[in-house]
């Protein structure tokens, strides 16, 4: 496994790699790596014969007050769990090689609209800083694939219109969300809770998967199940709902009335204690079941 710190040294590789007729994919990660991430790992391996993970804290993506000195930062594990997981590349760039105009850069990609629900109007700046990073990514390790996780739903759906919008020929694959045996998804932040904490959050899933069963039973209005919805999340001592709400996966816009045929994004965010936690369900529901999260992943991918 090879660690590339610099964008040319990793162009290189990957063109070497093109060049020995490899199908190259990339896994784009802050780093602080646990199960979700290796999954995208193994999904990116059935789809390439070169695999590259990039690990990078990328400070555009976060806000003034928000945790980007104290994030989780565990290089020596994440390389060990790369490596056990035969990942061919680690890209690793410091951050004047990403931003080499540092403040003064001023260039950005941005994607309108899709960012006007869930987490955007909490988050202002966050997705440009998202698309614009993934930009400087999908240049750096010239991937034909690239793997996200789906519990970044509204993240994996904005990326995907900047991919088709730009052109980049980059195939985009959404992994679905790996869990804890209470439901609770896996995610870097999860160390920040306490263990009473964490035991609360496993009320953040149970909830979300309530909903869904009462859509698969035949619910159609919207408002009652994200009142549910926020009522049980808010029953967790400590938590403390920052928005709940059901969008359509085409235009991520807030639906009244859910109808077959229609794919939704049933999303929260949920701060426990300081932590702000997301997760999400798509639900297909036409075809809604306990199936549906596993077919309708596939269909997104
Ligand atoms: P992050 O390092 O948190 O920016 O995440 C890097 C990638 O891993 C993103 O595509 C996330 O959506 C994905 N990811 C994070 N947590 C999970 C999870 N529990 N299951 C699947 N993918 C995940």
């Amino acid at each position: 496994m090879h660690v590339y710190a610099t964008v040319r040294a990793m162009q290189d590789a990957a063109r070497t790699a093109m060049r020995e007729g490899r199908t190259l994919a990339l896994v784009p990660t802050m780093g602080a790596l646990h199960a979700g991430h290796i999954a995208l790992v193994h999904e990116a391996r059935r789809h390439a014969n070169h695999v590259t993970v990039s690990i990078f804290v990328n400070p555009t993506q976060f806000g003034p007050n928000e945790d980007f000195d104290r994030y989780p930062r565990t290089w020596e594990q994440d390389l060990a769990a790369l490596r056990e997981a035969g990942v061919d590349a680690v890209f690793a760039p410091n951050v004047h090689d990403l931003y080499p105009f540092g403040q003064e850069e001023r260039v950005w990609v941005q994607v309108e609209a899709l960012d006007a629900h869930l987490c955007g109007p909490f988050r202002p700046g966050h997705f440009r800083g998202v698309t614009t990073v993934v930009s400087k990514l999908f240049l750096a390790c010239q991937p034909d694939v690239a793997v996200f996780g789906l519990k970044d739903a509204q993240q994996f759906f904005i990326l995907k219109r900047m991919t088709e919008a730009l052109g980049f020929p980059i195939r985009m694959v959404g992994v679905p969300t790996v869990r804890e045996a209470d439901g609770l998804a896996l995610s870097s932040r999860n160390r920040y809770l306490t263990p009473e904490q964490r035991a609360h959050a496993a009320a953040i899933p149970k909830a979300l998967f309530h909903i869904r069963e009462r859509i698969v039973k035949g619910e159609r209005e919207v408002k009652p199940l994200v009142q549910s919805l926020h009522a049980r999340i808010q029953e967790a001592p400590g938590a403390r709902v920052q928005y709940a709400e059901v969008v359509d996966t085409q235009r991520l816009q807030p639906v009244d009335l859910l109808a077959d045929g229609m794919q939704v994004l049933v999303a929260v965010a949920v701060y426990v204690g300081q932590t702000r936690l997301i997760d999400n369900l798509i639900i297909d529901v036409s075809a809604a079941s306990t199936h549906a999260h596993h077919a309708v992943s596939r269909q997104v991918a």
